[in-house]
């Protein structure tokens, strides 16, 4: 079965249409640093504002725990919206409360309002089925159909992504369909050689997608937080850097399997190493089986590929026609630790072929670093979400959209 697209939900002219994007934006002190998730929203919003619907939008942002809280706002996201559209948007002080029903009453066609966070009500991401059923039924109230559209939360069965969905019509935005096209080109036929690089700071979540991923590429390169797991099970001391003991035996296991899959698994062969966690730590590059021989001994913590294993990496990167990046290559937001991260991005835009960056942080590093998102051949929207479409799991989002 194929995923519901907008076109089959009919004419939207008056409607009340709901839109689940994901606006989960960086902020810093209420300033979005990074507006990706925003703009990538954009074309389903303005198809339905040009249908003439009344559009009702909603999202996540950040952890705040079932709660309000200031911190976590929508709305700065909500004025973000109104420059980026060149329309006014309404913003809601509450996600299903008098707030949210008296601005959606109010809407004229084609016009926008912002609901405030999902998360701030415990019924979102509940455990129990019959609480996200009862925060779902609120939200039905608020529209006719729903459009499906936060490519970030298709992995996850939360009220808004799944409930929700079997309450109202529903198809999917034109987000989710982008996305997932790209993900199809990545998993059918890829073009070779087919490179993974894998970094970031979630490293039980990102090994899982190794198993799947052995079978499928040409070469999968380890750097970020995951990189001193493999360095452990290679025997090398790693002194304070992200370790995780529990994965060990795992990792060894993979290590194994490229071996006779003929798997190319690179991994660094230098990284720096700092004295603390800190934008201005005192640090050090090292050979990748000497972590403990700096001055800070047992206590330094890796924090980025070294300059030899980012040019390796990105020798690699260019010589390969299909290359899929998830996770920054060293704690990037510290000027210090972004090298490794700058040579890959660097490396993906020079490739001849298809080049995508997944992960929240990996698509702000890239922005942050000074790339545009037309020097790659797609930037996704959803690191989780991609990771589990790679690794070949069922997304409770899109299957509910029909998609199997
Ligand atoms: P994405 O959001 O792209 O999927 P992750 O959330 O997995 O990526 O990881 C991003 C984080 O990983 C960044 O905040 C970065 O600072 C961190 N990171 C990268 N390398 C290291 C490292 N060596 N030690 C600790 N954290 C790291
Ligand atoms: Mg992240």
């Amino acid at each position: 079965m194929t995923l519901r697209t907008l076109d089959t939900l009919g004419s939207l002219e008056g409607k009340r249409v709901i839109v689940r994007c994901d606006l989960n934006v960086p902020l810093r002190d209420g300033i979005i640093t990074d507006d990706g998730r925003v703009r990538a929203s954009l074309p389903t919003l303005n198809a339905l504002i040009n249908a003439g619907a009344r559009v009702v939008v909603c999202s996540h942002l950040g952890r705040p725990d079932g709660a309000p809280d200031p911190q976590y706002s929508l709305e700065p996201v909500a004025q973000r919206l109104s420059e980026l559209l060149g329309a006014p948007v309404a913003f809601a002080r509450d996600t299903v409360g008098e707030s949210a029903k008296e601005a959606v009453a109010s809407l004229d066609d084609g016009g926008v309002v912002v609901i405030e966070n999902l998360r701030f009500n415990p019924g979102e991401t509940a455990k129990d089925d019959a609480a996200r059923g009862a925060f779902a039924a609120e939200l039905a109230k608020l529209g006719d159909v729903l459009v499906s559209d936060g490519f970030g939360v298709v992995h996850r069965k939360q009220a808004s992504v799944y409930e929700l969905a079997e309450l109202l019509p529903s198809a999917a935005g034109l987000l989710i369909a982008a996305e997932l096209d790209v993900l199809d080109r990545l998993t059918e036929n890829p073009e070779r050689p087919y490179a993974v690089v894998l970094g970031g700071s979630k490293v039980s979540d990102k090994l899982g997608v190794i198993s799947h991923l052995l079978p499928r590429v040409d070469k999968i390169l380890v750097g970020g937080g995951m990189l001193f797991t493999f360095l452990k099970a290679q025997g090398h001391a790693v002194a304070s850097s992200l370790l995780e003991e529990d994965q060990l035996e795992t990792v060894r296991g993979y290590i194994a399997e490229a071996a006779e899959r003929g798997v190319e698994l690179v991994l660094p062969t230098d990284v720096v190493v700092a004295a603390s966690f800190g934008a201005d730590a005192a640090h050090e590059v090292v050979a990748a089986d000497a972590i403990e021989s700096t001055p800070f001994g047992a206590s330094g913590i890796g924090l980025d590929i070294g300059p030899e294993t980012a040019a390796h990496f990105g020798e690699v990167i260019r010589e390969s026609k299909t290359v899929f990046w998830n996770g920054p290559m060293g704690v990037f937001e510290f000027p210090a630790f972004a090298a490794g991260t700058k040579t890959v991005a660097q490396a993906l835009t020079e490739v001849d072929g298809l080049s995508v960056v997944g992960g929240g942080d990996s698509a702000a590093a890239v922005r942050q670093l000074g790339f545009s998102d037309d020097q790659f051949g797609h930037i996704s929207t959803g690191g989780g979400a991609s990771l589990e479409f790679l690794e070949g799991k069922k997304l409770p989002g899109l299957e509910v959209l029909g998609w199997a």
